[in-house]
C-alpha cells in the first residue's frame, strides 16, 4: 500500500502535512502551513475549511457554492511556495506568494497570489490577496 502524498506538493505524506489541519486536530503554526493546507483542501473539496480558515469577518460573504464549484471544476495539480514574509509562529501577519497550478477544461492554469494571513487568538486567518509589489 502506498502512503497518499500531500495534495500541496510538499513531498510528506498527507496524513502528516495538511490533512491534520483539515480534520481539526491542529491548527497551522506558520502562515505557509495555512496557505498549504487550504490549497490542500481546494484539491480535497473540504470547502467549510476554506470558510473557517477566512478572516473572520469576511466569513459572511463566503460564497460556498461558487468555491465548491471552482474547486471540483478543476484539477488541482501542484502548488509552489515562491516567497514567505513573517508569517511564523510568532508573527501576528505575514505574506505568501504562490502559484497554484491546475488545469481546466484540459488547459493548465496558473493562479499566481500574494496572499496576506493575519494571526488571532492563536489561529491563522487568510485575509486577502495583495497587489504584488
Ligand atoms: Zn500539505
Amino acid at each position: 500500500m502506498t502512503i497518499p502524498s500531500c495534495p500541496c506538493k510538499s513531498g510528506r505524506p498527507f496524513a502528516e502535512c495538511c490533512s491534520p489541519f483539515l480534520e481539526a486536530e491542529r491548527l497551522p503554526d506558520t502562515a505557509q502551513q495555512l496557505m498549504r493546507s487550504r490549497y490542500s483542501a481546494f484539491a480535497t473539496g473540504k470547502i467549510s475549511y476554506l470558510k473557517e480558515t477566512l478572516w473572520p469577518k469576511y466569513q459572511p460573504e463566503f460564497d460556498f457554492a461558487a468555491t465548491a464549484n471552482w474547486a471540483a471544476e478543476n484539477h488541482w495539480s501542484g502548488l509552489d511556495i515562491l516567497r514567505v514574509e513573517k508569517g511564523d509562529a510568532g508573527d501576528r501577519e505575514g505574506t505568501v506568494l504562490f502559484e497554484a497550478k491546475y488545469l481546466t477544461g484540459g488547459t493548465l492554469k496558473t493562479h499566481r497570489e500574494l496572499s496576506r494571513f493575519r494571526r488571532k487568538s492563536g489561529r491563522w486567518y487568510y485575509v486577502e490577496a495583495l497587489p504584488e509589489a
